[in-house]
C-alpha cells in the first residue's frame, strides 16, 4: 500500500468486514465515515460525530498502524475498539448502553464477549512493548513532551485508545 487513498479504502473494506462477522445482529443506523487521521503519538484511534450523532460518525484510525512492523490483528482490534463505542451509543445515534465510554471495562467486556479477548490482550502488549519503536523509525520522538497548552475539552470527541492508559 502507498497512500492515503489506499489507506482509506482499506479501512472501509475492513471495517465493513468487521461489522459483517461480529456485529451481524446489529444495524448501522447512521452514516459512519472511517478514515485516517493524524501520526497521532498516543493515539490509535478515536470515534466523534459528524455534525450531529443523528446524522453521522467519524472514525479515525492512526495511520502509523499501516507500518509494516504493526500485526494487522493490531489495526484490526483498534477498529473493532471503536467500533465497539458506536454499537454501545457513543458519538453514534444507537441507543446508549452505558453512562461512559470506558469505565467499567465496558468495552474490554463486550469484546470478550465478541470473542475478542485473546486479540485484545496480545495486541496490548504489543503496543506496550513496540509502539515506541514505530514512532522512532517514522522519525517520532516517543519522550518529547508537547507544550502544554490551554485544556480544550472537545466534547464532541468522546472516546480515545490513549496509550499507558
Ligand atoms: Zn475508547
Amino acid at each position: 500500500m502507498q497512500n492515503i487513498n489506499d489507506y482509506n479504502n482499506y479501512l472501509s473494506k475492513k471495517t465493513a468486514e468487521l461489522i459483517r462477522e461480529n456485529f451481524s445482529t446489529k444495524e448501522i443506523t447512521n452514516l459512519l465515515v472511517v478514515k485516517t487521521g493524524q501520526r497521532w503519538k498516543r493515539t490509535l484511534g478515536h470515534i466523534k460525530t459528524l455534525n450531529h450523532k443523528d446524522y453521522g460518525s467519524l472514525i479515525e484510525i492512526n495511520p502509523l498502524l499501516f507500518d509494516l512492523d504493526v500485526p494487522e490483528y493490531v489495526l484490526d482490534y483498534v477498529i473493532m475498539h471503536e467500533l465497539t463505542h458506536y454499537f454501545q451509543g457513543f458519538a453514534s445515534n444507537q441507543e446508549r448502553k452505558h453512562k461512559h465510554p470506558h469505565k467499567g471495562g465496558v468495552v474490554e467486556k463486550e469484546l470478550a464477549r465478541l470473542g475478542w479477548k485473546e486479540i485484545q490482550e496480545k495486541s496490548d502488549k504489543w503496543i506496550k512493548e513496540n509502539w515506541s519503536k514505530i514512532l522512532v523509525k517514522n522519525n517520532l520522538n516517543p519522550y518529547k513532551k508537547k507544550i502544554r497548552r490551554k485544556r480544550i475539552i472537545r466534547k464532541s470527541i468522546l472516546s480515545f485508545i490513549r496509550l499507558f492508559s
